[in-house]
């Protein structure tokens, strides 16, 4: 059985998939890991829920049937039908299925529109910690809202998200329903083609379980993503003219002719530049960066006020969101002193990298000289 995450995955990365498709048939194994900071997310989200269910109905007393997490899958099931069809104003954690697809939906709430049920019908509601509504969320009520359609016998005309601010965002069903559609068929189609996927570093390796696993391929085929700073579309036009690996990229003679399509001359120097040194610095086997100057002063982080700069090196140095599972930073490119005029470029993407350059800045507590990171 499939559920939303598995399609907004699928969305955010088409290797996934493949990987747990690979792990389900016994193929391979799935690392585990314990992230913190998702037990704390998943506890705002309660809380969160809890508030919204709080506020429901606005003091009067609402008829409300929560499905127990702790019953079977199918006598969830049977709960959430049953509560439907006796008109509870809302159903929480909702457990929803249609064969192949299934999932527990934050909110069910009852509507004046007739359906299969009686005089009412359901629309579903998702509470979200964001400050908006993303795409990954809308396509969750799309998800739901289909199944609901063929429990009650009517499309939902609405769907909702009860953002982290506790407002709520609103959306058309039937404006979304095909897209979504085409999506789930797409997935469905990818799980049944052969697997021809790559690692592409994609923003949800942050959390992935898999992260581990796709890094060290990377790290053995030396991907361009590697490349700190580097851009996905880089990497697609350079690997069309059979520049592959960061150590290509580092031998690359310049400049190239025919030019390197959709990669400008600018772009390519820097980039070039920046496998190079990550190569040199391997090969050495220590931390090597090289100064750049001049300094661009309205640039990147440059054009931050003061007190930002100041919270941005705070947040370096404490925050464990920085950090992938591996223990790599993200993506760090350079280094920079705002009054010392120092730019550099560093040879990895590593916290040890950033703190060889360090000590050419005085402490934080001296607001003369501050240093920060970007990519
Ligand atoms: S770690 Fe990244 S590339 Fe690998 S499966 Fe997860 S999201 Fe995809």
């Amino acid at each position: 059985m499939f559920s939303a995450t598995d399609i907004v995955n699928f969305l955010a990365c088409r290797h996934l998939g493949v990987l747990e498709r690979d792990a389900a048939a016994g193929k391979r194994d799935k690392p585990f890991s314990q992230d913190p900071s998702l037990e704390l997310l998943r506890e705002l989200g309660i809380r969160h829920e809890q508030n919204y269910l709080h506020n429901l109905g606005g003091g009067k007393k609402v008829a409300m049937v929560q499905i127990p997490e702790a019953l079977s899958w199918s006598d969830a099931v049977a709960e959430t039908t049953k509560a439907l069809h006796s008109g509870a104003d809302v159903v929480y954690q909702g457990t929803l299925e249609d064969g192949t697809w299934g999932g527990r939906s934050d909110f069910l709430v009852k509507v004046e529109k007739p359906s299969a049920l009686g005089s009412w019908s359901y629309e579903v509601v998702e509470a979200k910690l964001a400050r908006s509504a993303r795409a990954n969320a809308v396509l969750q009520l799309c998800f739901y809202s289909d199944i609901l359609n063929k429990i009650q016998d009517v499309m939902p005309q609405r769907m909702h998200v009860v953002l982290g601010d506790s407002k709520v965002e609103s959306f058309a069903v039937a404006s979304y329903i095909a897209y979504f559609r085409k999506v789930r068929n797409d997935f469905l189609r990818a799980g049944q083609a052969p697997a021809n996927t790559y690692p592409e570093p994609a923003e949800l390796c942050r959390v992935c379980t898999w992260f581990p696993v796709c890094d060290k391929q990377r790290h053995m085929d030396d991907h361009l993503s590697l490349v700190a700073g580097i851009t996905r579309n880089q990497r697609k036009h350079l690997g069309a003219r059979d520049i592959q690996t960061l150590e290509a990229l580092g031998n690359l003679k310049l400049p190239v002719l025919p030019k390197i399509e959709r990669i400008g001359e600018a772009a390519l120097v820097r980039i070039q530049g920046q496998a190079l040194l990550q190569r040199n610095g391997r090969n050495q086997g220590k931390m090597i960066y090289e100064i750049l100057e001049p300094i661009e002063e309205e640039k990147g982080f440059a054009a931050l006020p003061p007190y930002q700069l100041r919270l941005l090196e705070m947040s370096f140095s404490i925050s464990k969101a920085m950090i992938m599972p591996s223990g790599q930073e993200s993506s760090t490119s350079w280094a920079r002193s705002v009054s010392g005029m120092v730019q550099a470029r560093v040879p990895c993407t590593s916290r040890s990298g950033l703190l060889t350059l360090l000590p050419r800045s005085k402490p934080l507590k001296n607001s003369s000289r501050k240093c920060w990171i970007g990519g």
